[in-house]
């Protein structure tokens, strides 16, 4: 043997814990292929209550060196938008006499900032805290603008965004709040109220905006027809106690039923038309934009009902047949 076993254990805790020079490396593993009692002694160091401390301690370094990396990242970056901001500041000085337009893009810095630095910095719940950050950064920059030009638009910009982020994303949110007992068992109802909400604040807003006295009937009428509508989805998918397939067939005949008379409905709010384009299909004949337009809802109609009623059979017949064990 090149090596003495003495100057090899000497090296072993450094094999072990992978953090050996590859000559070393080379040199112990030469020697451990011809001798079972160094072997031995690297094996009994699996057992070694010590072993864990070290790997706990070396995983405690990792992580404080990624710590500094991540701070020294934030540090670099923050100074690379200081420089630009400065030169705003000045500049907007310097011509306007006073601050305006610097907020803008102060508050579009802030914007850049949460997509980038709060998911560094975040320890915990970093896609929470992002998107928190976001969204209240980008609010900011709406007021701001808004401000600027002088403008009345605030609120009928800012709900809307509002609306499609929590549409997007708080089902994301939810699942990540620390909810306890009934409410932690309903958040999806959590997520529908919200959304539903936002939808008519959506609505009251752009009422509001508008100004017009003949948009709240027709509005809020038609809003209510789809919410009802996404609600009976909802709930059948959710709270139904029957099979998948049956729920899926319930969908699908709803959407169906929905989908070829909503424009009817529609007419019916806005023009008191009362006519069910459907029952003017003739499937023989498509050579007008009224026949196309029948013909069309009734397929809709026949196929969606189809496959919803053969879903909801198939669920129902797999309920009566009683399993094999
Ligand atoms: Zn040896």
């Amino acid at each position: 043997m090149r090596y003495s076993c003495e100057l090899i254990k000497d090296l072993l805790p450094l094999y072990y814990d992978g953090a050996c020079s590859a000559p070393s490396r080379a040199a112990v593993e030469e020697h451990l292929a011809a001798c079972p009692a160094c072997r031995q002694t690297l094996a009994a160091m699996g057992e070694d209550p010590y072993s864990g401390q070290l790997q706990r301690e070396r995983e405690q370094v990792i992580a404080h060196y990624g710590d500094h990396l991540k701070k020294k990242a934030v540090l670099i970056g923050g100074c690379a938008l200081l420089v630009p901001l400065l030169a705003c500041l000045v500049v907007n000085i310097v011509t306007g006499h006073a601050l305006d337009w610097f907020f803008i893009v102060l508050a579009a810095m802030a914007v850049f900032a949460s997509l980038t630095a709060v998911p560094l910095l975040a320890v915990r719940k970093k896609g929470l805290w992002t998107l928190c950050g976001f969204t209240c950064s980008l609010l900011v920059l709406l007021l701001c603008c808004c401000l600027y030009a002088g403008g009345d638009w605030f609120w009928v910009a800012a709900v809307p965004v509002l609306f499609g982020l929590a549409a997007v994303f708080l089902p994301m949110v939810a699942r990540q709040l620390p909810l306890r007992g009934a409410p932690a068992r309903h958040r999806a109802l959590l997520v529908m109220a919200v959304d539903t909400l936002l939808l008519y604040a959506v609505i009251a807003v752009c009422g509001a905006y508008s100004g017009a006295a003949d948009y709240w009937r027709p509005a809020l009428l038609i809003t209510t027809v789809c919410a009802l509508f996404a609600w009976l989805l909802f709930l059948a998918i959710r709270y139904l106690p029957a099979s998948g397939l049956t729920r899926a067939g319930i969908c699908t005949a709803a959407v169906a039923i929905f989908g070829s008379t909503i424009q009817d409905v529609i007419f019916w709010i806005l023009y008191g038309e009362r006519e069910l384009t459907l029952l003017r299909a003739d499937l023989w004949h498509w050579h007008t934009d009224a026949l196309v337009n029948a013909n069309t809802y009734l397929l809709i109609l026949l196929v969606g009902g189809a496959v919803g009623a053969a879903l909801i059979e198939a669920g129902l017949l797999r309920r009566r047949t009683p399993k094999k064990r």
